[in-house]
């Protein structure tokens, strides 16, 4: 397939045709790199970059444009990559560092490979640049957190028992544990509320409504345990 391209095809550097956050590089041999990337148009692809450690740039949190051909196997074939976007302000923070790389590492574990992931390619574009630029990173992670556990079909219930499915009235607070997928409740939880953090219900009122706006982390241990009970 590709051996049938005129050799001007090959010596032609490589378009961008895609947008693509790193997950993750394991080297391969002398100069190649295995490359996790999550891209814009076909979601989370493997692919092996040729003599990636001279020619490309693939570090994590910034925004790449990549040129991606499809291999002989599994393996796409990462043809050029290159900085698009970079986030130079939060390579400075520690706590942003931490937090980018919690939202790396969500990603990578639990979405699955070529399924297209739209919406978790904007979420995670999202919270690196609110992150590049100061914000908070407790509620940022909670944000991002519940967008990809709701696009991949795991949405952490708040507006009632994730057992019964009893109502929580607007405004009430609630007893929740990230492993039992949210809201569970005293009926439920027997009584019991050992494991289980009580949420301000405006807090879960805005979470459910518009998690991005969350200037509370609360949330973000109960985000982290729910993700991490879905992580295989
Ligand atoms: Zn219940």
């Amino acid at each position: 397939m590709a051996s049938s391209r005129s050799s001007s095809s090959s010596a032609r550097v490589a378009e961008p045709d895609d947008r693509a956050f790193v997950l993750r590089v394991s080297p391969y041999g002398e100069s190649d790199a295995v490359v996790k990337l999550l891209t814009e148009r076909r979601g989370i692809v493997s692919a092996i970059g040729k003599r990636a450690k001279r020619r490309m740039v693939l570090e994590p949190f910034h925004t790449l444009r990549v040129s991606l051909a499809k291999g002989g196997g599994e393996l796409f074939s990462l043809r050029a990559a290159e900085v698009g976007q970079a986030r130079i302000g939060l390579l400075s923070r520690a706590e942003a560092l931490d937090a980018a790389g919690a939202c790396t590492r969500w990603t990578r574990s639990l979405c699955p490979e070529h399924t297209e992931e739209k919406v978790v390619f904007s979420a995670l574009e999202r919270a690196l640049d609110m992150l590049d630029v100061g914000a908070a990173v407790a509620p940022l992670e909670t944000a991002f957190g519940l967008v990809l556990l709701e696009s991949l079909g795991f949405a952490l219930e708040l507006d009632g028992c994730a057992r019964c499915g009893r109502p929580r009235p607007r405004g009430k607070a609630a007893l929740l544990a990230g492993r039992h997928g949210g809201v569970v409740c005293a009926a439920c939880r027997a009584g019991s509320e050992a494991g289980y953090t009580e949420i301000a219900g405006a807090v879960l009122d805005l979470a459910a409504d518009d998690p991005w706006a969350l200037r509370d982390g609360g949330l973000a241990p109960i985000v982290a345990a729910a993700v991490e009970a879905r992580t295989p």
